[in-house]
């Protein structure tokens, strides 16, 4: 609903920190811009008031001014001033032409949500300061001239305006702290993704892989339940950089993750250890199943071209047993592959 009034800066995307300040200006525009409408039809109309009738069209026509000049612009700082100026006036109207019993003295509670909200903490401070400031010497005043308020339905329907303000107001406020929060936990998670992943081959990183092994660790220390790992190195790797370039052996090695992700088991957690070594935790698996496994993997890769060359990699497994922990469990695998690699690469060995 009206939405060709709201239009969209380029320079002020969703998380940018104006995009509300914007869209507060647009609101209070719109409500300014139809109170002043209307008013000025009914003075003119059906009161037959030209003087305020006038006065009021001079409200819209600055509001539409700013209007114009927002859209034109799209400048928050300025438009953000105009508007709480503009505010700060109707209502220093409302305080001073009449003298008290329209209960105008309510608006000036608006006074502090916009001009926090548009100018910020330390100029919302000041201008609600100077603004209650001259509101008590108003009032203060009409306590001197010993005025007494009568309540009037015109007060009445003032208390009712700025209770209703006040609510939308307090509702946009939530609604602009619950997109806040929602937009930190986005980015929160997609940092958390970024963190944890290696960024050439898309594969859980280093320090994902220690997590995830700590944990596997208390897990099976708290079950009593052994788990496996393997560790992954491919063999001759420098030379495929050396003999075709470091772009070649970035392809291969993403190549080769993708085939180790496809052909493991979904329970199995991957990881990109180092360079050309990747580190698989197998849970709730022996050695036997573990070895078979790596085996079956290892054949798989020696039999299918990546990147139209063949690539073998070695492979070393330990198997976690109490007592053991994360470095214990790490050595040994590392002992393992070594161990495949002096009995001539393209092997797996088991740790014992
Ligand atoms: P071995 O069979 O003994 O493991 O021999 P190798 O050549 O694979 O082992 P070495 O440790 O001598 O060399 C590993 C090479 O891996 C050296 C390094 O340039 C390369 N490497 C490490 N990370 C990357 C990477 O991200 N991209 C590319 N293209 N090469 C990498
Ligand atoms: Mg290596
Ligand atoms: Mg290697």
């Amino acid at each position: 609903m009206l939405s060709f009034w709201y239009k969209n800066f380029s320079h002020i995307p969703r998380h940018h920190g104006d995009f509300h300040r914007a869209k507060l200006i647009y609101h209070l525009l719109l409500f300014v811009c139809i109170l002043a409408g209307v008013v000025t039809a009914l003075n003119l109309f059906l009161f037959d008031a030209k003087e305020i009738a006038f006065i009021d069209a001079i409200g819209l026509t600055l509001s539409l001014c700013i209007y114009w000049y927002f859209r034109k612009t799209g400048n928050v700082k300025v438009a953000g001033w105009a508007v709480t100026i503009l505010f700060i006036t109707i209502i220093w109207a409302f305080l001073t032409v009449w003298s008290g019993n329209n209960y105008g003295i309510v608006w000036a509670t608006l006074i502090p949500p916009v001009a926090f909200f548009l100018l910020g903490r330390s100029m919302g401070t000041l201008v609600s300061i100077v603004f209650f400031s001259y509101a008590t010497y108003i009032v203060y005043g009409h306590v001197q001239a010993g005025l007494t308020y009568q309540l009037s339905l015109g007060g009445v329907l003032n208390v009712i305006e700025v209770l209703i303000a006040h609510i939308m107001l307090f509702r946009f406020y939530e609604r602009t702290r619950a997109d806040a929060m929602l937009q930190l936990q986005q980015n929160r998670e997609q940092l958390e993704i970024i963190a944890n992943t290696d960024k050439l081959t898309g594969l859980n990183n280093r320090q994902r892989f220690d997590q995830q092994l700590h944990k596997y660790v208390v897990d099976a220390e708290r079950k009593q339940q052994p788990f496996a790992l393997l560790l992954v190195d491919i063999d001759h790797f420098k030379r495929v950089n050396d003999q075709f370039g470091h772009l070649f052996g970035d392809s291969v090695l993403q190549s080769l993750a993708t085939y180790l992700q496809q052909n493991l088991r979904s329970e199995d957690f991957l990881a990109r250890w180092g360079g050309e070594e990747f580190a698989v935790l197998m849970p709730n698996t022996s050695s036997r199943q573990a070895y078979q496994l790596a085996e079956r993997l290892r054949e798989l890769i020696a039999d299918t071209p990546i990147c139209e060359h063949e690539v073998t990699f070695s492979g070393g497994i330990a198997v976690w047993r109490p007592g053991y922990d994360a470095e214990t469990l790490l050595g040994h695998a590392d002992k393992a592959l070594y161990k495949a690699k002096d009995n001539g690469r393209n092997r797996i060995e088991m740790y014992t």
